[in-house]
């Protein structure tokens, strides 16, 4: 095989190799959204716990200051029993009492029921308050581990550059030249194998008289259509 074109396809293989430790390395830290949302999600839904422990915090409060006031005007009438003159007064003062207990039983009812939620409400928050953690420590996890994977592909990366500096040295300035117009203009694929007359870079057909050429992969050939060089995989190419 052509000296040159053995190492362009070296180059090739070199190129590929950091080109896709690129994407990776750039693809990272979309693996985190994952632990992200989910922490997101038990932050969410610990809020709303919260809120709604709060409310009934409040309902309880609100309901022991009614009892508190009812309490108050009861024992008001209570003073003013001393004045009733007649059966009539009488009743009518019962009935004021009355209204002032149904009140109170009621707002008692509802305290117990608070309380009860109160304490079901916070359960849940010990728990939702442990799944935040949980979520957080996720996170961090992830984090680190996309930090070492980061920094190992840093590392394979500096292993091709440093073999990619050495075979530069080898290639001929003009076909280097040609090399990286080629990367540039074809989306990482400067040089491509043919098959069956056709050039797998860009799925062209070539004239036959080109392939023969091909055959013994001793020349350095462009495809015409896309400029890559081409060159003729082991099994393809003539037996010597
Ligand atoms: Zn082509």
């Amino acid at each position: 095989m052509n000296e040159q074109l053995k190492l362009l396809i070296e180059l090739q293989e070199i190129d590929s190799s950091i080109l896709s430790l690129n994407e990776r390395i750039e693809s990272l830290p979309e693996r985190l959204n994952a632990s992200k949302t989910h922490l997101d999600k038990a932050i969410a839904a610990h809020n709303k716990v919260k809120t709604r422990h709060e409310v009934m915090i409040n309902k309880k409060k609100d309901k022991d200051f009614d009892i508190d006031e009812k309490q108050e005007a009861i024992n008001k009438l209570k003073t003013r029993m001393g004045d009733i003159k007649t059966n009539k007064e009488y009743e009518a003062y019962l009935r004021e009492i009355e209204v002032f207990q149904k009140i109170k039983y009621d707002a008692e009812e509802e305290v117990i029921s608070a309380m009860e939620e109160i304490e079901r409400i916070a359960g849940d928050l010990k728990k939702d308050e442990a799944m935040v953690r949980e979520a957080e420590v996720e996170l961090e996890r992830d984090g680190k581990d996309l930090e070492e994977e980061k920094k190992r592909l840093e590392q394979e990366m500096e292993v091709h550059r440093s073999k990619r500096k050495v075979l530069l040295e080898k290639i001929e300035s003009e076909n280097y030249s040609q090399y990286m117009k080629n990367m540039k203009r074809s989306g990482g694929l400067a040089i491509a194998p043919a098959e069956n007359e056709t050039c797998k870079g860009c799925n062209t057909n070539m004239p036959p008289q080109l392939y023969n050429d091909l055959k013994d992969n001793d020349k350095i050939i462009k495809c015409y259509y896309c400029g890559r060089f081409l060159y003729i995989k082991e099994k393809e190419a003539t037996p010597k």
